[in-house]
């Protein structure tokens, strides 16, 4: 066959996700888009700060369009990556420059940067997740050659098992990937599991004689509720790579916007950072959007309405809890992660479907049983879909 069976295999095979998507609208069409209960998709639902909109504007109005709209150089703008680094330094009270910071198409980009800087193809190298995990890992680390390991979370609070986490580590681990907060279960890693996992880190690290890099996957860090920290992982371990993007933090997924910071500390800081530029290069990510740079470094202060989604996040949990759900209270991102009322995640996402409700059964996400309510949407959605959760189950009592 004249083309690649594997992108084949990618491209063709519609992830479950996708398929909710299509049947909503669907459904939306017969029943009207207020009847269906679609928790679905992780597309941010409060709007970009009105700064933004307005930064866009002026950038438009005023700057040269000729160079507004022209390539960067490919790490990114040299002046927007010191003001990132300025950003970060201050607010974590690190040595970052320019020279540690690469722009790119938003945490998705970063990641498959990441693992193809890091990753020697064919040679076996594996990269640990923590389960649950954002399913595209799976195709970022197989796509750089590597493995992908998966360890399994502690039962109830889906902390990471650091024993577990241990005995997944040998000669073959090149990198961990850890995401805080949690894309699908909301969780945010405590400073205690974030010390312990680092700590093994280290100590695996002069077992094996090499480095395990770490990566952390940042789209949700600004997405916390109630003062609630997320641990800064450069600060706790020097061989990190962290994935930011401001898909969620700014509601600009569309945009495709975000940055890998390299830890300057980090065991040759420098050629891991020109190993990222080359990854970047060979995967033709190179200069990220020129006029949403500008617009980042114009708005590094800015913020969105993270109340609205602790709004939905409190009157889903306090009301799905109260019916008999068992849910532990996420401290971030805009998930909440439910046990299914029966042992098949996908039965119960069906008898879900029969009351309009839709959510997504997580065993692709490494943890099966389970299924994701994405509540970033309209708080008259939630309230609305409150009787429905309801009468799912009693159904099952
Ligand atoms: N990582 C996680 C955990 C995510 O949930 C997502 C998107 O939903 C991404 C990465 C990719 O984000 P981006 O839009 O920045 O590429």
């Amino acid at each position: 066959m004249g083309y690649n069976q594997k992108m084949y295999g990618l491209g063709s095979k519609r992830s479950i996700i996708r398929e909710i998507f299509e049947y909503s609208k669907t459904r939306s069409q017969q029943i009207g888009a207020e009847n269906v209960y679609d928790f679905s998709l992780g597309n941010p639902s409060v709007p970009a700060p009105a700064e933004v909109n307005n930064t866009i504007a002026e950038l438009l109005a005023s700057e040269n369009s000729v160079l507004l709209h022209g390539y960067t150089s490919a790490q990114g703008d040299a002046g927007v990556r010191r003001v990132i680094a300025d950003r970060i330094n201050a607010k974590f009270n690190a040595s970052i420059t320019p020279n540690h910071i690469y722009m790119t198409c938003g945490a998705a980009a970063s990641l498959s940067i990441c693992l193809k800087a890091l990753i020697e193809e064919d040679a076996q190298e594996e990269c640990i997740v923590f389960a649950p995990f954002f399913t595209e890992y799976r195709v970022f680390i197989e796509n750089a050659g590597g493995k992908i390991v998966v360890s399994k979370p502690m039962e109830k609070t889906f902390q990471i098992d650091i024993a577990d986490f241990e005995s997944k580590i040998n000669e073959h681990t090149k990198a961990v990937i850890v995401n805080s907060p949690n894309n699908p279960s909301g969780v945010v890693y405590s400073e205690d599991t974030v010390k312990a996992l680092c700590e093994v880190l280290k100590r695996k690290s002069e077992e094996y004689g090499k480095v395990i890099y770490l990566i952390a996957d940042e789209p949700y860090r600004e997405l916390v509720y109630s003062g609630v920290e997320v641990p800064y992982l450069m600060n706790y371990y020097d061989n990190t790579l962290v994935c930011y993007s401001y898909s969620k933090s700014l509601s600009l997924p569309g945009e495709r916007i975000g940055y890998i910071a390299v830890c300057p500390n980090m065991q040759d800081a420098s050629n891991v950072y020109l190993a990222v530029c080359g990854a970047g290069r060979s995967l033709g990510y190179v200069c990220a959007p020129s006029l949403f740079q500008q617009v980042i470094a114009r708005c590094i202060d800015a913020k969105v309405n993270v109340e609205a989604y602790k709004e939905n996040r409190d009157i889903l949990y306090d009301n799905l809890t109260s019916y008999g759900y068992e849910c532990v209270k996420p401290d971030g991102a805009f998930y909440l992660f439910v046990k299914a009322l029966e042992e098949d995640a996908y039965k119960f996402f069906e008898r879900a479907k029969d009351h309009e409700i839709l959510v997504v059964p997580c065993d692709d996400f490494g943890v099966s049983g389970y299924v994701r309510i994405a509540y970033c949407t309209d708080k008259s959605k939630v309230i609305g879909a409150l009787p429905a959760f309801e009468a799912l189950a009693k159904e099952y009592k």
